[in-house]
This record gives structure tokens, sequence and C-alpha cells, in this order.
């Protein structure tokens, strides 16, 4: 009876031991799987297309046909890629956000008008979203002078309005008169004869003139901003970060991996779309992972 007794007891802490070790097996895979989440998640592959005009008839470095730009974006949808925004991006690395499989970042810089009559119904066609970054010169007093002619002109604020409106184009910043190489300076690089603090004083100036210029014609502050020709100085770094731009467009034609840390966003490499490319030869280089 005594021995019985005994039997049953161990045989209960036995079963008890084994609850617990199993309970804390159960927690201790559960920790590990969170951790390991947080700290071995994959970097995500994001190739970017660098385009300008999208309305040539004959195919050039820095111009696609209508029909080249719509191959593209019908080779990206039947490949399953998924255009991401600037917003979403962000939300990725600053708010625990998703991004959708194979993101891809359709760029297109200095503000062609084309990018509205051309570009506009195609993103509506394939579902996808687009940067356009704008230079303020071009904009503001090229655009009004000679509006609306697909080959050359560029926008004019009313027609960035409707591409905002459209909610398929998020507006960068390009420079408002810095898009040049003829002034001394390449793009908004460092020239090699002025001082630190007068380079960072014409470069903060250029940047916020657009800024404010979109901001009075828009109501919109952009977050992103396009390097002229991709260039910058060790000392633009600085006054673009102060500006308060989360992401900013190279010329790099190397592919991005995105995490969680802010800095993954700056200095975004894209591949520019040579109009003397096939579809397939640009898509397959760019989406090379
Ligand atoms: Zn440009």
């Amino acid at each position: 009876m005594y021995g019985c007794c005994n039997l049953r007891r161990f045989l209960k802490l036995l079963c008890l031991d084994a609850f617990v070790i199993c309970l804390l097996a159960v927690l201790f895979t559960a920790v590990r799987t969170v951790c390991a989440d947080k700290s071995e998640e994959k970097p995500v592959f994001l190739p970017a297309i660098m385009y300008h005009s999208v309305f040539t008839d004959t195919p050039e470095e820095y111009a696609v046909t209508p029909v080249q730009l719509e191959n593209d974006l019908k080779w990206l949808y039947d490949n399953d890629y998924n255009s991401v925004t600037a917003q979403q991006l962000c939300d990725y690395v600053y708010n625990g956000g998703t991004l959708p499989e194979n993101p891809v970042l359709i760029t297109l810089d200095d503000g062609y008008y084309n990018n509205l009559s051309v570009l506009l119904p195609l993103l509506e066609k394939y579902d996808m979203h687009a940067i356009v970054s704008v230079v303020g010169i071009y904009t503001d007093v090229n655009a009004p002078a000679d509006p609306h002619v697909p080959k050359y002109s560029y926008l004019t604020w009313e027609d960035i309005n409707v591409l905002l409106s459209s909610g398929r184009i998020e507006i960068g910043n390009h420079t408002y008169n810095m898009h040049s190489l003829y002034k001394g300076r390449k793009g908004c690089m460092k020239k090699d004869s002025e001082t630190e603090s007068d380079y960072a004083d014409a470069l903060r100036s250029d940047i916020s003139l657009l800024q404010d210029k979109i901001m009075e014609n828009t109501g919109m502050l952009p977050f992103v901003f396009t390097y002229p020709f991709g260039a910058f100085s060790r000392e633009s770094l600085p006054v673009i970060y102060d500006s308060g731009f989360l992401i900013t467009l190279t010329c790099r034609e190397a592919p991005n991996y995105i995490t969680r840390e802010p800095v993954c966003l700056y200095g975004i490499g894209r591949y520019n779309r040579s109009g003397l490319y096939s579809t397939e030869y640009f898509m397959n280089m760019v989406t090379d992972n």
C-alpha cells in the first residue's frame, strides 16, 4: 500500500516535470523564433529603374518610345513585379511596414510633360506607381512658356497636381537650378573653389527654394531628393539630411537591399533605362539578384 502510493506520487511528479519541461521548450522556441525574425530578417532586393523622357520617335540613351515604356511595364506586370512607392519604403524602414513580393522602384527624372501624357495612363493600365523628380526652373519658368509638347515640354504646376491627384505618382526634388554641367559645378556637387560653408549655403538655398515652390503650388513637401547626374560631394550629405529628405536617388547602376535601417534609403542605385536596349535585355539585367 505504502509502495503503491509512492509510485503514484512519483508518476504524478514525473508527469508534472514533463509538462513543465515541454512548456519551457515551447516558450524557448517561441522566444528564439521572435528574436530570429528580428535579427535574421533578410534584406529585400529592390531593383530601381531611371527613365527620363518617354516620348520620342527614335530611341535614345535618355529617351524611350511610348511602345518601349509599355513593353517594360508589361514585362514587369507579366513577371509579377510590384512597383513600390517612396511612402511604402519609408513605412517599411520607419514604421515596421511591409513590402510586396518582387518590389521594383520606377523613377523618372527632370519632369517631362510626357510623364503625364504617356506614363500616367500606362501606370493606370498596369496598376503601377512611380516617382517623378522635377527640376524647379524647368517647371517654374520653361513649362509655362512652351507647355504641352509631348516631346520636350516640362510639367507645369497644374500638370504636377494632376499627377499627384492620380495617387500613382510621387514628386521628388531634383534641385531648383542646379541641373547643369556648365556653371562651374557638376549638378549640385561642391566646386573646388568654394568653401564648405559657402557650398552648404548655396545647396541649401537652392533645394529649399524648390521645396517652398512645390509646397506653395501643390500643398505637399517632397521627401525624395534626386541628385542631378547622380553626382554629389561628401559635403552634400549633411545638407540633404538636414533638409528633411528620407530617400536619395543616385545613378549608381547597382541593386539595392532594403532593411529596417534608415541608412539603406540614402543613395538608392538606379539603372538608366536607355532606349538603346531591348525590354528583355534591360529587365533581365536590372532584376538579376
Ligand atoms: Zn536629371
